[in-house]
């Protein structure tokens, strides 16, 4: 993996939590920003990071997460539209080296590489292992 040592993650949700705990795990710097600070509840006790309490979308809320001093962003919502814009904020304000996006709609992610904004998306990956799936299963009527 990448040397990252300070990590900005944006949304708390079952995502943005696995990772902050297995990158803190890892000795990894991390800050987690979720509006909603029940959120912070899907960390494990284990994770020695910092919680930030905001809307991602705005600059004063990133710049409480230290954005300035991040080498990585991972914008993990469950909102396209919020990802993008934090990503591209990350990347044209902040010059953050490494942004990485989740996005739904496949038909976006065109837009995000533009922008220099990697992007994983659930929805392809999916639909790649159903293929997999069923050209593994037994043909009906085979031997
Ligand atoms: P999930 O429920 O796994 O999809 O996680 C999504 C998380 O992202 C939730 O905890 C939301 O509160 C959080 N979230 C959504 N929009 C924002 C935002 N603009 N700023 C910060 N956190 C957000």
């Amino acid at each position: 993996m990448a040397p990252y040592d300070y990590i900005v993650i944006v949304g708390c949700g079952r995502l943005g939590a696995l990772l902050a705990n297995r990158l803190s795990g890892l000795g990894r710097s991390i800050v987690v920003v979720d509006r909603d600070e029940a959120a912070f509840g899907n960390l494990s006790s284990e994770f020695s990071g910092f919680q930030v309490a905001g809307d991602a979308a705005q600059l004063a809320v990133l710049r409480r997460a230290g954005i300035e001093r991040a080498d990585c962003l991972l914008a993990t919502t469950r909102h396209d539209n919020v990802n993008l814009m934090v990503a591209q904020v990350a990347r044209t304000v902040f010059q953050v080296p490494q942004v990485i996006a989740r996005v739904f709609d496949p038909s976006r992610q065109a837009v995000y590489n533009e922008f220099g904004i990697e992007t994983i998306c659930p929805t392809q990956l999916s639909a790649g292992i159903f293929l997999e799936a069923l050209q593994a299963a037994p043909q009906e009527g085979a031997p």
